[in-house]
């Protein structure tokens, strides 16, 4: 008898493709299923402003203490302006923590829906969205249910069903939206269609939750980028919104994220900070303090500020142009199918279109690693291995 005997063994993680990659020994191999930046020799990358932020903060000799419930105070502050905008009028009517990066955000979004939304107790997700998203909004005691988002057959958004879907659904539904760069299919609304979702959710009164883990990173200008969380508080949505640190910044591993909810006013605002704290407490006590004190030198010291937001646009135009570079070769090579979607998607991911046989058949005989949906990690791409990348695609797909 073991305790643990009734524990079924899980089945692998997203990981795997790195495993499988490390284990490879063709010289030519690519690793396309990273879900982090790498530079154009393929490595990790630390922004230099992340590099002057943290020597910044073991100059300052900072002690090690508890940061309060809801974090480093300087941090979630700043990151509000980021995403709403310096002259937001919400900004008052915000209740606003730091997180356990972009996932911890989610979780407490979730745990908050569950505990206070009067509404039904159903979140609704894209199809697809980031695998993560079930699982946390599940093990938050939420009910999910997809809603339509992606189009097979014209490699972009199915517009018409996801407005469907906003009103089919009962008035009052909460809608989870990926702010920007939609992981997996890197297909964004584009602003006009933004406006439209917008109306349709205040028509419906629906409450939006937005997802904002690449703001920056998918055009290389975080205003441009915040647009559809704006454009919303514009229509006097009271939004919920997760923001992660990871990509923007680099601070993967850190853990920096935020989580905030607008109120009605400041004293709406007051007393959802009281209950967050009271969801957090008994979950962490409080959340980590290094990234959180980074992110915080870069976000309230102007002249790092702007050297950032030059990174983050360094990062965003070498995933433009490694899109660019992809989509000519494949061209050059003679492919007869449209690649226009590689260049018209944005972020960190671009979506084939490539079927799972086809996946595997490339991994097979090229050495080239991504996940069976056909997503490519476009940051996994460099000006050396595009050719390989290319002619493989075009081998196996024509
Ligand atoms: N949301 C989306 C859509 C993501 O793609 C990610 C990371 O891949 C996250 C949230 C959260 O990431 P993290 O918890 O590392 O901030």
């Amino acid at each position: 008898f073991s305790i643990w005997g009734n524990v079924p063994k899980g089945p692998p993680a997203i990981l795997g493709i790195t495993e499988a990659f490390k284990a490879d020994s063709n010289e030519k191999k690519i690793n396309l299923g990273v879900g982090a930046y790498r530079d154009d020799a393929g490595k990790p990358y630390v922004l230099p402003s992340v590099r002057e932020a943290e020597k910044r903060v073991i100059e300052n000799k900072m002690n090690k203490e508890y940061a309060g419930i809801t974090g480093v105070p300087e941090f979630p502050s700043a990151a509000a302006k980021l995403a709403y905008g310096n002259d937001s009028p919400v900004l008052d009517k915000i209740a606003v923590t730091q997180t356990i990066s972009g996932t911890g955000a989610l979780r407490i979004g979730g745990e908050w829906l569950k505990r206070w939304y009067s509404g039904d107790k159903v979140i609704r997700i894209p199809t697809p969205s980031w695998a993560n998203h079930k699982a946390i909004f599940q093990d938050s005691g939420l009910t999910v249910e997809p809603y339509r988002y992606y189009n097979k057959d014209t490699i972009g958004l199915d517009f018409d069903g996801m407005v469907a879907d906003l009103k089919a659904a009962p008035p009052g539904s909460v809608f989870l939206f990926h702010a920007c760069a939609h992981n997996p299919t890197g297909v964004d609304p584009s602003p006009a269609q933004w406006k439209e979702l917008s109306r349709v959710c205040l028509e419906m009164s629906h409450l939006p939750f937005f997802d904002m883990a690449y703001q920056g990173f998918a055009s290389g200008d975080s205003d441009a980028d915040a647009f559809a969380v704006r454009q919303f508080i514009r229509d006097g949505h009271k939004i919920l919104l997760s923001q992660s640190f990871a990509k923007n910044m680099g601070l993967y591993g850190e853990r920096a994220g935020v989580f905030s909810i607008v109120g009605e006013d400041a004293e709406e605002a007051k007393r959802i900070d009281s209950q967050l704290k009271i969801i957090i407490r008994p979950m962490y006590s409080n959340p980590p303090i290094h990234g959180a004190r980074i992110a915080s030198q870069i976000l309230n010291d102007p002249k790092l500020y702007t050297q950032w937001q030059g990174e983050v646009k360094g990062m965003a135009d070498r995933i433009i142009t490694m899109r660019k570079l992809l989509r000519e070769k494949l061209e050059a090579l003679g492919s007869k199918h449209d690649w226009s979607h590689i260049t018209s998607q944005i972020g960190m991911f671009a979506y084939t279109g490539l079927k799972p046989e086809e996946v595997e058949k490339i991994t097979k005989n090229y050495s080239v690693y991504f996940t069976k949906d056909g997503r490519i990690s476009v940051s996994g791409i460099t000006s050396k291995n595009v050719d390989h990348l290319a002619e493989a695609i075009f081998q196996v797909k024509g």
